[in-house]
């Protein structure tokens, strides 16, 4: 692990000035771990007028009071250096932001009013085996240990975010926290509603994304953390389940989680997610837990909870629709090539390893994994085997421009429907895949109106849905 020359450069520069700079915070951390920063950070007791100066190039961000270097290699910009003010934070009356930022003129000030011990070091790059450490910094990172800075609870107090960081950085790091740290997240945990949604789905994200997101999510729970963040996953903790699984409800969600084996965050909330309307679904039929439709209330619940934490519209379609499909039913010899299509129209033809991923996760999450790889590479070569099959209006042999001509008839919507009939028709048989076969019974369906051809297309997937349900229900004790 090196420190870019950029950096180097411009402490020199600041230096030069008769200034104090250094590499601080969270890349020094980075830096004696030998990891990689996501970025680096350099504080001065130059005031930010005094920066300026100094840098032709650099702008002063005043929300932040911090100094924005942007760094050039040939023309382009690679990098941006931020450069902050030594300085201290007073107030957070709203327990997330200082009420008032006042620059101070040493450089312990800046780091005491930081979170955590291993993140309030700074360091030289002309001497960089004397570190600043006046809180034990190094020593906690030896002993891979989150402590707050000062007294744990008086910090969370001043800024309830500091409390999920604290989870995220032991996710990330593979670090406990200290007992008086939790014990002061134990204390404060309420006051997470101070935090934006933003904020917490953020570092939701960072926890999912992290080597160790189960161990996160338990992080989150033991500290009370969770019921605020997921409720709807807390209450699977005193709901039983019967047969396949040896598990609650909620451990066997972050038991899926843990065995997830997509690196994507997206997937692992999905496991994560895969079970949450199990609580609600629960029925008790001939002495056996059942949890039927749980999958569509599961979907329509990681919908409103994805709302409420204002993730991305493409995240939240995403993780829908994996935990809406998660009970599609397989099994060598039973299901059809057709069903295989059609599962693959459902889910798409992109999100299929994820849906595989998130089947994996939930049978090694119930305690009882039993003989199913045979099953699952199955249905992969059975997906290979129908990969180039039609299944979508784009693939059939003929085109709305191609209907237009045969039949005469002006664009329009009747033009979808035909096609849309046709595809499902296709889907069941891809032999009738052919610009001839499909024209005859273009002209066929031509006789039918708007409403009829739409009552058709719906009445063959009502039926074959029907049908998966059936199949479905087989497993649903699973
Ligand atoms: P990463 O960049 O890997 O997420 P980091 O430790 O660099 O981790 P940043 O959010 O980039 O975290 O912040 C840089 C530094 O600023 C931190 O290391 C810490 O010293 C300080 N810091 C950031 N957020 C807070 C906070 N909420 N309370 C106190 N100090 C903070
Ligand atoms: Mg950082």
């Amino acid at each position: 692990m090196k420190i870019p020359e950029y950096v180097v450069e411009t402490i020199d520069a600041l230096k030069q000035g008769r200034f104090e700079a250094y590499i601080v915070g969270g890349c020094v951390r980075d830096f004696l771990m030998g990891k990689e920063p996501k970025d680096w950070d350099v504080t001065t007791n130059a005031k930010p007028e005094e920066i300026l100066k100094i840098f032709a190039d650099a702008k002063y961000e005043n929300d932040f009071g911090t100094v924005l270097l942007p760094i050039r290699e040939k023309e382009i910009v690679i990098d941006v250096l931020e450069i902050t003010t030594y300085r201290s934070e007073q107030g957070y009356s709203d327990r997330r932001h200082p009420d008032e930022v006042r620059f101070e003129e040493k450089l312990d000030k800046d780091l005491e009013r930081r979170d955590f011990t291993i993140n309030a070091l700074a360091l030289d790059p002309a001497n960089p085996e004397e570190v600043v450490d006046y809180f034990g910094g190094r020593k906690d990172i030896k002993a891979k240990i989150i402590r707050a800075v000062g007294e744990p609870s008086d910090r969370f107090k001043e800024d309830a975010l500091r409390m999920l960081r604290a989870v995220r950085f032991s996710a990330q790091l593979g670090f406990e926290l200290e007992p008086k740290t939790q014990r002061g997240i134990l204390k404060l945990a309420g006051s997470l509603k101070f935090v934006s949604k933003e904020r917490i789905k953020d570092e939701m994200i960072k926890i999912l994304a992290s080597d160790r997101p189960y161990e996160g999510i338990m992080l989150l729970h033991d500290c009370k953390l969770l019921q605020y963040i997921l409720p709807e996953l807390e209450q699977g903790v005193d709901v039983k389940q019967d047969r396949h699984h040896i598990y609650n409800v909620f451990k066997h969600n972050a038991l899926a989680l843990k065995h997830c084996p997509s690196k994507e965050w997206q997937v692992r909330f999905a496991a994560l997610l895969h079970d949450v309307a199990k609580p609600k679904t629960r029925k008790i039929i001939n002495n056996v837990a059942t949890f039927y439709n749980h999958e569509y209330l599961g979907a329509k619940m990681t919908d409103k909870i994805m709302t409420r934490l204002k993730f991305s519209n493409d995240d939240r379609l995403r993780v829908v629709n994996l935990v809406k499909n998660h009970m599609f039913y397989y099994n060598v010899g039973e299901v059809s090539a057709a069903s295989v299509r059609r599962l693959i129209v459902k889910v798409g033809r992109e999100n299929l390893k994820d849906l595989i991923d998130l089947r994996i996760a939930d049978r090694l999450g119930s305690g009882t994994p039993k003989a199913m790889p045979y099953k699952l590479r199955h249905l992969q070569y059975m997906m290979e085997k129908v990969q180039n099959d039609p299944i979508s209006v784009k693939m059939l042999k003929i085109n709305g421009d191609d209907l237009m001509k045969v039949l005469g008839i002006a664009p329009g919507p009747k033009i979808g429907a035909i096609l849309d009939v046709l595809l499902s028709e296709v889907i069941e048989d891809p032999e009738l895949n052919e610009a001839k076969i499909l024209t005859a019974h273009a002209k066929d369906l031509d006789k039918l109106n708007l409403e009829e051809l739409r009552a058709k297309a719906k009445e063959i997937i009502e039926e074959k849905r029907q049908e998966e349900d059936r199949d479905i229900k087989k497993q649903y004790k699973v």
